[in-house]
């Protein structure tokens, strides 16, 4: 049976968070992440138009090494706690390229198993993001709207 919740799906890094050059998170001198420009204004004015919202994050520095899975998660969370809550669930792809998986956008899978668990209309959904892999990954989990980051949030 198709869901009926109208989803707001969001990219992290360099739309809900501010990145370097290096796609790395830029953060704090608490190791808090860095909110793009306007992310709490415009949050807190689209939010209430969706029956749900859920950020959707490749991190392939997990793969690497780099960072791990739980800190990824508790600077999503202290986001979801600095906004308000608005998120209710977020998923994070683990991999690279080279493991393949259905995950990592522009693969769907992470839009598809947040629309299974929570039962979302994935045509009457909305994908934020700001790379080519966000727009194309939406398009192919068949979510009907996608923005640019930078038209959603209001900033370059
Ligand atoms: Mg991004
Ligand atoms: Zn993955």
């Amino acid at each position: 049976m198709p869901g009926t919740k109208r989803a707001l799906f969001i990219d992290w890094g360099g739309t809900l968070a501010l990145t370097q050059d290096n796609n790395q998170t830029d953060v704090d001198a608490a190791g808090n992440p860095i909110l793009m420009p306007n992310v709490a204004t415009v949050l807190a004015r689209e939010r209430p138009r969706f029956d749900v919202c859920f950020i959707v994050s490749n991190q392939p520095r997990v793969a690497t090494g780099e960072i791990s899975v739980a800190e990824v998660d508790r600077r999503v969370a202290w986001a979801n706690e600095r906004l308000g809550r608005p998120f209710t669930d977020w998923r994070l792809c683990p991999h690279t390229d080279e493991d393949g998986c259905d995950c990592r956008k522009p693969k769907p899978g992470m839009f598809l198993e947040l629309a299974r668990l929570y039962g979302v209309d994935l045509a009457g959904s909305t994908h934020v993001g700001d790379v080519e892999k966000d727009r194309v990954a939406a398009a192919a989990a068949g979510v009907g709207t996608f923005v640019w980051a930078r038209d959603f949030f209001g900033s370059a």
